[in-house]
């Protein structure tokens, strides 16, 4: 077993220490079924060590106070470090959770890298103080650190989540603790050690591998002022529940159900081409994935031949092979509720055209299911309930008008796309519908701007500016 797979410290407050319980958590490859890792299971001792660490860096340490500058600098330092390990990162998630090479190295690797490399330049062009004429003199508006964040992050995009916390945090001058998931603790701890690498004050970074227990009393803790959590909707709306009580700062990052709205005048073979990776990137394990495909009724035959031949040419396989585009459910219990999805499909009467119950053909372990296809309507449950797996309903609309109406009924508000032949057309139909991210023949949007959802699909952004800003705290200073 390789160093980065079996880890008995847990980095709390700058340092590698022993954890206070003797419990482990063991990663089972959802490829072989059999344990690939393991860490240390933080304890509730561990989290009121982190978050002390990280109050007393807070406000008695220099962190919160340096100028932005010298906390992009080390932010800098990290970023060098995570570049020169990105296929070591890509290589670890995949054989962690499962997720295609592929998606590894193309996203689950690169893009946590890209936000740490944009926050460090971001120390210099971030307006951290303005100052505004009044009625009355002079306003400095100063955006000063939100303080002590307690990050919790799902496994599905483990480092992406992480990174989108904590490198803006960072760069604002809070002190973070990260609590990842217990699917996905390996690529967490290999990341404090570049962490710690990078040279970051005693107190500034914790990451505590832990479950729902460690989450939910990091949450909890006094001393917290912010909580970033990224995850599904039912743990967020308890999380925001606690965090409303208490008052403290709360962003949600949570489920979606996304809409590919295909207009009429789509090119239907380019659309379909477009959805194989919109719609089954990470093995549909993915927030934003377009999940309901909303067809033209004159045209429905169509797409729906088209997305049933995505479908069944989707290679399915051990992902660590680079051709793979679909690997397994990261544990037996998301390839169960998965499966029971399908189930519930088939009950509610929506048609299989690809795909459907039981494992793909000639694969005999690993928790695999098949890319399915449902023709269906809006109403039914496989259409309004997340199901977090290679699973896809395409939906028929009367007209514009109807599609964006589909569209927009739905509890989420996560991703979305519309494919058509007339972009400027597409743009104004992207506009009318209620979600964060959207994109046109194409869906992923870019780091340069927010990711976040309208309605259920949580409240504050990731990325960018806005991204940097939900870990500030505004003051109007009067000179
Ligand atoms: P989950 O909600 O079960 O767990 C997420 C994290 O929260 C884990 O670390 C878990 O241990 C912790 N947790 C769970 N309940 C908690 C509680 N009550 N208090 C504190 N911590 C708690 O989600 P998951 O199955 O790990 O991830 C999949 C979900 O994440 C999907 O719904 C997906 O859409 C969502 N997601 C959203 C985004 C986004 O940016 N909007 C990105 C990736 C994943």
């Amino acid at each position: 077993m390789g160093d980065n797979r079996s880890w008995d410290q847990l980095y709390i407050g700058g340092a590698w220490v022993d954890p206070t319980g003797p419990d482990r958590i063991t990663v089972i490859s959802p490829v072989t079924e059999e344990p690939f890792g393991s860490t240390p299971e933080a304890t509730i001792a561990d989290v009121d060590r982190a978050v002390a660490a990280a109050r007393h860096a807070f406000d008695e340490g220099d962190w919160p106070h340096l100028d932005p500058l010298e906390r992009g600098a080390a932010l800098r330092r990290f970023a060098d470090i995570y570049a020169a390990h990105l296929d070591e990162m890509a290589e670890l998630i995949t054989g962690e959770m499962g997720s295609p090479i592929s998606f590894s190295k193309l996203g689950q690797a690169p893009a946590p890298w890209a936000l740490i490399d944009m926050y460090a330049n971001m120390a210099a062009t971030f307006a951290w103080e303005e100052e505004r004429a009044g009625m009355m003199g002079t306003a400095i508006v100063r955006h000063e650190p939100a303080g002590v964040v307690g990050a919790i992050a799902p496994w599905n995009v483990p480092q992406q989540t992480i990174i989108s916390k904590l490198a803006p945090a960072l760069l604002a001058g809070c002190c973070v603790v990260v609590k990842p998931s217990p699917e996905t603790p390996l690529d967490a701890l290999l990341m404090a050690q570049w962490v710690h690498e990078a040279g970051f004050p005693e107190g500034v970074v914790s990451v505590l591998p832990g479950g729902r227990q460690v989450g939910e009393h990091l949450v909890r803790h006094r001393s917290l002022d912010k909580v970033a959590f990224t995850g599904s909707t039912a743990a967020g709306r308890e999380i925001g529940a606690i965090c409303g009580g208490d008052l403290r700062r709360v962003s949600l990052e949570l489920g979606g159900k996304s809409a590919a709205i295909v207009l009429d005048d789509a090119d239907i073979g380019r659309t379909a081409q477009g959805l194989r990776f919109a719609s089954f990137m990470n093995s549909g394990q993915a927030c934003a994935a377009q999940t309901r495909v909303l067809a033209p009724q004159s045209r429905y035959d169509e797409v729906l031949d088209a997305m049933a031949a995505v479908a069944d040419s989707l290679v399915v396989g051990d992902p660590s092979d680079d051709a793979t585009e679909i690997g397994p459910m990261v544990t037996q219990r998301q390839q169960e509720r998965v499966s029971g999805y399908i189930d519930i499909g088939r009950d509610e009467g929506a048609t299989v055209v690809a795909g459907g119950p039981g494992t793909p053909d000639g694969i005999e372990r690993g928790w695999y299911v098949r890319p399915t296809i449902f023709a269906g309507d809006n109403s039914m449950r496989i259409a309004q309930e997340e199901i977090f797996g290679p699973v896809i309903v395409v939906i028929p609309y009367a007209d514009e008008r109807d599609a964006i109406r589909i569209a927009n009924d739905s509890d989420f508000g996560l991703g979305g796309s519309v494919w058509t032949g007339d972009k400027a057309h597409g743009l104004e139909v992207a506009k009318r519908i209620r979600t964060g991210t959207i994109g046109v023949n194409k869906y992923g949007p870019d780091l340069v701007g927010p990711f976040g959802g309208y309605k259920a699909s949580g409240f504050g952004r990731e990325y960018g500016v806005e991204g940097l800003v939900e870990f500030t705290e505004v003051k109007n200073l009067a000179p």
